[in-house]
This record gives C-alpha cells, structure tokens and sequence, in this order.
C-alpha cells in the first residue's frame, strides 16, 4: 500500500507537466523520429516496433497497450504494414482519439508517394504482404520531407498557439534535409544504374531516389521464404548480369543469402531499413548516412 502511494504521488506532477505537450506515439521509429524533428519540445514522442525489428511481424505486448491508452497520436506506416500486430492494440487501448476513425488517428502514407501500387486485385492468401503498395516508402528522402509537413499541419491544428514554432522547425528540416540529400546524393552518383537483388521488396523507393536498380528478390514474394528454385533463379540472373550485391535486412537470416554471395562471388550487405536499427542510425538523417556509407563502400570494391 505504501508502494502504492508513492507511485501515485510521484506520478502526478509528471502528468500534469506532460499535459500540454502533445504525446505521439510512432508505430514505427521512423515515424517517430520524424515527429520529433518537427515537434521538438511541443510534444513527447516514443515508438511501439524497434528499428531492427521486421515491421511486418510485431510481438506485442502488454506494454505497447500501455503507450497507446495515453496517445494523443498515433502515427501509423499503413497500407497494411501493421496489419499483423497493430488493430488489436489500437482497439485494447480503448483511446477513442487513436481509434481508426478518431482524430488522432494518422496514416503517414496519405502524405507519400507510394510504388508498386497493384494494378490488379492482390489477396493476402497469395502470401503478398504489399496488397495495397509498397509500405517501406520512408526510404526516400522526400517522403521524409512530406510526412514531416504532414505533421507540421497537424501538430498546428492541435496546438494552433505553436503554429509558428512548427513552421519553423519544418522549414528548419527541409533546409538540412536538401542540404544532406546533395551530399548523399553525390556520393551515390557515381554507381548510378547499378543492378542489386535485396531480400524484401524494401527498398523501391530508396533504388528509384538514388539511382540504383533492384533485379530480384531473395523472397519468391513478399513476406514468403526462399524457396531452392527462386532462389536458383536469382543465382543465374546474378551471373548473368553481373550482379553483386545482395541488400539484407537485419532481421533476415542470412543463410541463403551467404550461399548466393559464395556461388556467385558476391557480397552480402546487411542494410538498415530503419531508424534505431542500430547505434549508427538513430535519427531520420543518420539512418540515410549509414546506409549510403554502406553502400559507397561496397560498390567501389566491384565494377
Ligand atoms: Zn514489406
């Protein structure tokens, strides 16, 4: 009972000081990391999957209830990323603000531009985790750049007596984010065309943003494992065309993608999707440097 007491009392002054700061809570890091560019000391921000985590397949737990029941926002991927882990949750918070239809509610893909849309119907039972477009769209910077004037607009219609503080900071963003994509930008030039296969369809957007081109994919289909013919595929278009790169994520198992990089002479590049993925890629600006680094690095070592 003493114990009790104590973390009530002690939990008060914290709530009180908490309420006039919008509480944002990202699906996913990236998101969150975004929110925290333009929301800086108006809101408090913290995320439900981990950057290293495949944000498809989310165990949840009893604590991401938890940050949801206090939410305000609720920054979501959607186009059926978090459609494994992510319903049940919104629904056990029992937060009307953050509930599908609530206004606090917010589908960052509204804000982007999505590849890969289907053309045809696509089913899930197909075993496609990207029925409705590809959701790894954060990938380029300038989606980055919309989600973030997204939320800008949204942070000033909830706060309207901080509008010009956001401005500002979206202006602030934009003008470091044009100044890190000429450099990333450069650095990337020089391998322009360059042909990779990656394990999930993750990164179209990043390929078409910097000039790379993904020829296959270690998945048969995304979210499906490899299979001994896909992967026999990949191997002779590989040698075929001369390619050498394979991009993993690093929460893959490596296993075929080392058998492929061995029979074919390459190398496998374990590749951050996202930010926090580790203690290199912690915000929105060092998840695209880590990467181009990576990439830079491997290229030079190939023609
Ligand atoms: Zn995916």
């Amino acid at each position: 009972m003493k114990l009790l007491s104590f973390v009530l009392f002690a939990a008060l002054p914290l709530t009180t000081q908490a309420a006039s700061k919008i509480n944002v809570i990202g699906a996913t890091e990236d998101l969150a990391a975004i929110a925290r560019e333009i929301g800086g000391d108006n809101v408090t921000v913290d995320s439900i999957a981990k950057g290293y985590q495949d944000p498809h397949f989310v165990e949840p737990k009893p604590s991401f209830i938890l940050k949801l029941q206090k939410a305000d926002v609720l920054l979501t991927v959607g186009l059926q990323l978090e459609i494994g882990w992510l319903p049940p949750l919104i629904t056990q918070s029992r937060n009307p603000k953050i509930q599908v239809a609530g206004p606090g509610y917010i589908d960052m893909s509204r804000f982007s531009q999505i590849l890969e849309i289907p053309s045809g119907p696509v089913s899930r039972a197909q075993g496609d985790v990207h029925p409705m477009g590809n959701p790894h769209y954060w990938l380029d910077p300038d989606n980055g750049r919309r989600m973030a004037k997204g939320l800008a607009d949204k942070f000033s219609s909830m706060q309207p007596e901080n509008a010009a503080a956001f401005a500002q900071r979206y202006a602030d963003f934009d003008k470091r984010l044009t100044a890190a994509e000429k450099g990333w930008e450069a650095k990337m030039a020089p391998y322009k065309g360059r042909k990779v296969i990656t394990y999930h369809r993750s990164w179209p957007n990043f390929a078409e943003r910097f000039g790379m081109d993904v020829v296959d994919y270690v998945e048969p289909k995304p979210g499906i494992p490899p299979t001994p013919q896909h992967t026999l595929d990949v191997e002779n278009l590989m040698k075929r065309d001369g390619v050498k790169l394979i991009l993993v994520e690093p929460y893959f198992d490596l296993k075929t993608p080392n058998k492929i990089a061995a029979d074919v002479g390459g190398q496998v590049v374990v590749l951050m999707p996202s930010v926090g993925g580790n203690k290199e890629a912690t915000s929105y600006f060092q998840l695209f440097d880590y990467d181009i680094n990576l990439l830079v690095n491997a290229f030079s070592k190939f023609k």
